[in-house]
């Protein structure tokens, strides 16, 4: 790329019109004063490995990846990060200079980074974790507590048969339970994760028992949309420590935005504000 080409980075993904990242990239870049442009694209999955081949000839230096190409990256990427290949899937692509792909995944980091910065009293290591769900989110979530020292997760998930096989891939350190019992996992839990999209606007409600969860217990939801669920506001009734989700959508947007524009950016009340707009 010449001197004088603005650097872009985008996010595709299909559909693409919710996406907050423009929004917290666009006000990063204005507050580090620095020139570049964030740009959403609806790309349908015929025409992804065309457009990811073609987008650093005119000026991307790299892309996020959204639903429903998190998985089809992986294929077309040339290199491929340990943990990217662990979740099986990536959410960050960097177009390096010598015309090599590279795709990493970027949501474990920001699930964790999140909890530090809301929930700075929170140990991974006090007791074991409570995962509601065993999609995508899942598996990063799970990577990300097992890497900081977690020392046991109870998982439950409607597809029981998703769960057993997080529990095969991921090991011992994982016990699976049924859905209609989900509610009885929250009882050891000294951590519990909604990784499920229930409770999200247009979506049904999270209906797991929430009575045995534990008082002190740290709560969040992947959902930020509302960004108060119903479980975050039981939980916080129930004096558990509660974090929001939105917070894990700008922590794992850090290590991109350092990539590609060279600048580590701040997480604080400006970028939540940013997002929200
Ligand atoms: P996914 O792979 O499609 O997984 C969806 C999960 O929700 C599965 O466990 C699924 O269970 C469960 N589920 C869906 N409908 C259900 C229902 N009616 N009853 C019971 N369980 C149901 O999606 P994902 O990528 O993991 O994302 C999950 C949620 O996390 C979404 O709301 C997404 O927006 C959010 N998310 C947030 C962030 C963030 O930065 N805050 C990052 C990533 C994802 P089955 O296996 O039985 O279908």
């Amino acid at each position: 790329m010449s001197e004088d080409k603005i650097p872009l980075a985008g996010v595709i993904g299909s559909p693409i019109s919710h996406s907050k990242s423009p929004q917290i990239h666009m006000h990063w870049l204005k507050v580090n004063g620095l020139r570049g442009h964030y740009i959403p694209m609806d790309v349908n999955t015929d025409n992804l490995e065309r457009v990811l081949r073609t987008l650093p000839d005119i000026g991307f230096v790299g892309v996020n990846i959204t639903i429903p190409h998190k998985e089809k990256v992986l294929e077309i990427a040339d290199l491929v990060t340990d943990r990217a290949t662990l979740i099986g899937a990536a959410n960050t692509l960097i177009f390096r200079k010598d015309g090599n792909i590279h795709a990493d995944n970027t949501d474990g980091y920001g699930f964790i980074n999140n909890l530090r910065q809301n929930a700075p009293d929170w140990d991974a290591t006090a007791g074991p974790a409570a995962i509601l769900g065993a999609g995508g989110a899942a598996r990063a979530v799970i990577t990300s507590l097992l890497d900081v020292g977690v020392p046991e997760i109870l998982i439950s998930n409607r597809t029981k048969v998703r769960a057993e096989a997080l529990r095969t891939e991921f090991g011992k350190r994982l016990k699976v339970v049924d859905w209609v019992q989900a509610g009885n996992i929250l009882e050891e839990a000294a951590t519990v994760v909604n990784t499920t999209s229930l409770g999200m606007l247009g979506k049904p409600a999270l209906r797991v028992p929430l009575d045995g969860l534990q008082k002190g217990a740290l709560v969040t939801d992947l959902v930020y949309a509302p960004l108060k669920t119903q479980l975050l506001i039981e939980a916080e009734e129930m004096g558990c420590v509660t974090v929001d989700g939105l917070g894990m959508l700008l922590h794992q947007a850090v290590p991109a935005f350092e990539r590609w524009f060279g600048v580590r950016p701040e997480v604080d009340s400006a970028t939540r504000a940013a997002a929200l707009r």
